[in-house]
């Protein structure tokens, strides 16, 4: 009886740390067949994302599914998105220490997780209330201590605390907003998907250099459209 008790308390121990295993495993291998299979190679990006509890981030129905090649439903018809475009839109901004962010499109607050394990700070700024809270939340827990939230409407940027070195927009619109180029630091790198906020757009990267701005378009993507407060 004494000895069944005391595997069954092991168990009961192991229990956690078995998940977590499978967890990490699940996040090793996406790191590897989703991220670097398909050309990320930036060791910031892959450090950060082989780093965070991305199932952490996600509704708990959805824990073991967090690993999986896909976006995710978050509530409030919002999604997570997939791994790899994480990874690509993080590469994409040249992310290094010493640097500023600001992510329009809090959502889970993973973006801005990414984001704050390699940047010094993150600005970023959600327009669902619930969802600004939940993510607020969520990173305090985690202990992201570099990263401010803010909920309202990211279409004006974070003008008290601009200029920043990257902007990434994680919803989609058909045209980028002028106050996010004006708050564009100079070499700064602003990444957005822009085309028909109901189908599909094109991912955009726009650089700031001597006070011009150009623009480079790259893979076709789909993200849930930007809104406006009215
Ligand atoms: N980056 C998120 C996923 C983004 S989904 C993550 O890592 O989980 C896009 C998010 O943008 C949604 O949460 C949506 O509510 C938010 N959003 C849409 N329009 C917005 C706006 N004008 N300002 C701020 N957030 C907005």
């Amino acid at each position: 009886m004494k000895s069944l008790l005391f595997i069954l308390s092991m168990l009961l121990l192991l229990a956690p740390g078995q998940e977590e295993a499978r967890y990490v495993r699940a996040r090793e291998r996406m790191v590897q067949t989703q991220i670097v299979a398909r050309g990320i190679s930036d060791p910031a990006t892959l450090r950060a994302m082989g780093r965070l509890p991305r199932h952490l981030f996600v509704p708990a129905p959805y824990s073991a599914e967090a690993y999986s090649d896909r976006p995710l439903p978050i509530g409030y018809s919002q999604t997570i998105s997939q791994p790899f475009i994480v990874a690509y839109m993080t590469e994409l901004s040249r992310p290094a220490k010493g640097k500023k962010a600001l992510e329009i499109g809090t959502g889970s607050g993973y973006q801005a997780a990414v984001l704050a394990e390699i940047v010094d700070t993150v600005y970023t700024i959600e327009i669902v209330p619930e969802l600004a809270r939940e993510s607020e939340t969520r990173l305090r827990m985690l202990g992201y201590r570099n990263v401010m939230t803010r909920s309202g409407d990211g279409y004006k940027g974070w003008p008290e605390r601009a200029p920043f070195d990257i902007i990434i927009v994680t919803a989609a619109a058909d045209h980028i907003p002028e106050p996010l180029k004006e708050q564009l630091a100079e070499g700064g790198r602003l990444i957005m998907p822009v085309g028909n906020p109901a189908t599909v757009q094109q991912l955009i990267v726009l650089t700031k250099r001597k006070g011009k701005i150009t623009a480079q378009q790259l893979e076709a993507v789909r993200f849930v459209p930007l809104r406006r407060l009215k």
